[in-house]
């Protein structure tokens, strides 16, 4: 054991010293990682390619006792702490220059409860690990569209995915969680104990405590679901777009339709010829009855003269994959993301206008189509910001080398700019990259923010959870 150099939370270089460390050590289920140590890269590597940083030391946590432990060290000796769950987001504050990341990674246990239609998930599990323990049982929970999306930060943001319209949000659908704070003391956070805590970490983020696990309710889903893409030349891709908002508006909440605007992988039911070319791709996943969903797709199938279609029965879990090669980790991502009212004309012929000049061919923007369950909780229910906005624009930038990164980014912010007259101003927490504060106030209404400001000064006061889109507390 040595003595290990630490980033502390006024940015001061610290030092644990080798009883400190054996101390930590010893009282770990799981395992500290040090510079140099094997397995030490791996765990700081996340999913964007663009963090390259190096904690001070690493705590892979066995057990929820672990991570008290490690929250204990940090708040003691004042260091600066990272949470890494799924570490796909795209800020990368799953991990920090110098500090003490808490690594969740190994804690990746599911237990399924079908017959009360319950899971419990540990906070290292993926999006694939809960889709794979509840579809034995022909049951899911809403979740992201990309199967290696951590569990943890996607829940704590608020979480959506092609469930959403039906079911509601990843939070709508969390029971209980319990939570880590400040001080070390491990809470339960429900509607009956600590609700107030339960309010926050549904769309608060990391802000209060690290999530050692969390109760879903579940739903029937599957095993099969009606599902495809539909793939639309680049010069229809006005029309098409015009149509899907006046589709969509009427769709049940059963059917969700999304689009994509990209260059065509290749994608085997597409002619060569097509893959590299600007598309617009259309997205859907039917819950419920495959002969309905058929139905209910059958006039965005028929709109225009698709290049190519891939549509029908497909496993869930199979499906929830699909995305995975296009988001693979390693690549350089930087994301810009709006909340939309309503799709219209100037915004579609923004993204249109813009996508003709994509960076790279791996840039993507995305526009996923909610309301439904989502927006019939009530907007102060949860800390999860604006439920009312039926669409959202995701500026995936992608690019592979460090030389391209100013012109990528640049890219990316400028059609940011030039959507701001069409959007409505706010944005999805999990969206956002490395912003700034206010494009976190951004992410909830006034009194929201007001509330969750409360919450932060009561539950974490010094802001020991910092790295993450952060909520000050009241000095
Ligand atoms: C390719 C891709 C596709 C995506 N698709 C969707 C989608 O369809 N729907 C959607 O809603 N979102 C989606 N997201 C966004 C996703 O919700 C966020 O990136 C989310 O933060 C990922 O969670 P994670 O655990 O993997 O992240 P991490 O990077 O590990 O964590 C993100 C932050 O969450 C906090 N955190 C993580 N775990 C804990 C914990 N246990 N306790 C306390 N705080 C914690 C920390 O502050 C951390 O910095 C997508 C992201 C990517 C990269």
């Amino acid at each position: 054991m040595r003595t290990v150099q630490v980033m502390t939370n006024s940015g001061e270089t610290g030092f644990l010293d080798e009883a400190a460390l054996a101390g930590f050590r010893a009282s770990l289920q799981g395992e500290i990682l040090l510079p140099g140590d094997d397995g030490y890269d791996a765990a700081r590597t996340i999913w964007n390619g663009m963090i390259n940083r190096r904690p001070g030391l690493i705590a892979r946590c066995g057990d929820a006792g672990d991570v008290a432990h490690a929250v204990n060290l940090a708040r003691y000796h004042d260091i600066l702490v990272a949470v890494k769950g799924g570490g796909h987001n795209v800020a990368g504050n799953a991990v920090c220059q110098g500090g003490l990341m808490i690594d969740l990674s190994s804690m990746r246990s599911i237990e399924v409860d079908a017959a009360r239609r319950e899971a419990r998930v540990e906070p290292g599990c993926l999006l694939g690990d809960l889709d794979k323990a509840t579809q034995k049982h022909g049951l899911a929970t809403p979740g992201g569209i990309v199967s290696t999306t951590g569990v943890a930060g996607l829940t704590l943001g608020g979480g959506f995915g092609w469930l959403s319209r039906k079911f509601g949000l990843s939070v709508d659908n969390l029971i209980s969680a319990d939570v880590v704070t400040a001080d070390g003391e491990t809470l339960t956070a429900s509607a009956d104990e600590n609700p107030d805590l339960f309010w926050g970490i549904r769309g608060g983020g990391g802000n209060f405590g690290v999530a050692t696990s969390f109760r879903f309710r579940l739903h029937e889903v599957g095993p099969q679901v009606y599902a495809g893409l539909i793939v639309q030349p680049f010069s229809k891709a006005r029309d098409c777009m015009r149509f899907h908002r006046d589709f969509v508006a009427d769709a049940p909440e059963e059917l969700s339709v999304w689009l994509v605007v990209r260059h065509a992988p290749p994608l085997p039911f597409l002619p060569e010829s097509v893959h590299g070319q600007l598309v617009l791709i259309i997205a859907f996943l039917h819950v419920g009855d495959a002969s309905e969903g058929e139905r209910l797709i059958k006039p965005v199938s028929r709109f225009g003269a698709p290049l190519g279609a891939h549509v029908g029965i497909a496993s869930f879990t199979g499906w929830q994959k699909g995305f995975d090669p296009l988001n693979a980790p390693g690549a350089r991502n930087y994301w810009k993301s709006c909340n939309l009212n309503d799709l219209n004309d100037g915004a579609i012929d923004t993204v249109l206008e813009y996508a003709e000049e994509f960076p790279s061919p791996h840039c993507e923007i995305f526009i996923p189509h909610l309301a439904g369950a989502v927006s019939r909780v009530p907007s102060d229910a949860t800390a999860y910001g604006h439920r009312d906005a039926p669409f959202l624009i995701n500026v995936h930038t992608r690019w592979e080398s460090p030389a391209d990164d100013r012109r990528c980014i640049s890219w990316a912010r400028e059609l940011f700019d030039a959507l701001r007259p069409y959007s409505a101003g706010s944005v999805y927490v999990n969206f956002i990259s490395d912003e700034g504060a206010e494009r976190v106030h951004d992410a909830y209404t006034q009194a929201t923010w007001e509330r969750l400001v409360d919450l932060k000064t009561k539950y974490d006061p010094q802001n020991l959870f910092r790295l993450n889109q952060n909520i000050k507390p009241r000095d």
